[in-house]
Parts: structure tokens; sequence; C-alpha cells
């Protein structure tokens, strides 16, 4: 039972370490949208530093009103998701 245990936690650290230095290596991309409260257009860009949400964003490309942030997420791929629910 003893030695089970150790490999059992080794394989278990094996993997956590694998999921770690993946992570490093690849860095999921961090999406901004940007809304137009007048107009209700919306722009998706990449995140800048700074960005937060409800902060005013540049103004719109349709009727030259501030834009506000709306949201700020990750994008998680597909796959990733498969291999995180092992
Ligand atoms: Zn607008």
């Amino acid at each position: 039972m003893g030695f089970l245990g150790v490999a059992l936690s080794t394989y278990v650290l094996f993997l956590t370490r694998r999921r770690l230095s993946k992570l490093k290596i690849v860095i999921p991309p961090v999406t901004t949208t940007i809304e137009c409260k007048k107009c209700g257009f919306k722009n998706i860009r990449d995140f800048k530093r700074g960005d937060y949400i409800f902060k005013e964003g540049e103004p719109c490309q349709k009727c030259n009103e501030k834009m506000l942030i709306t949201a700020i997420y990750r994008e998680v791929k597909e796959k990733e998701k498969e291999k995180m629910s092992f």
C-alpha cells in the first residue's frame, strides 16, 4: 500500500508538472470586448495592460462616442478543457 501511495503521488506530481510547464509555453490570449453604449457597436481586441471592466476605451468607430470595456476574458481552447478532466 505504501509503495502504491508513493507511486500515485509521483504520478500526480508528474501530471501537475507537465501541465504547469505547458502553461508556461502556451499563454492563452486574453481578449477585451469594448462596447458602444450609444449605437451598440462592439469591438473585440487583444487585452492591453491597464484594461479593466467599465473603463472608458477608445472612441467608437461609428459614432465617435467613447466606448466602454464590458468584458475581459481568456480564450480557452476546447482541447485544453478535455485534458483538464482526466
Ligand atoms: Zn457608437
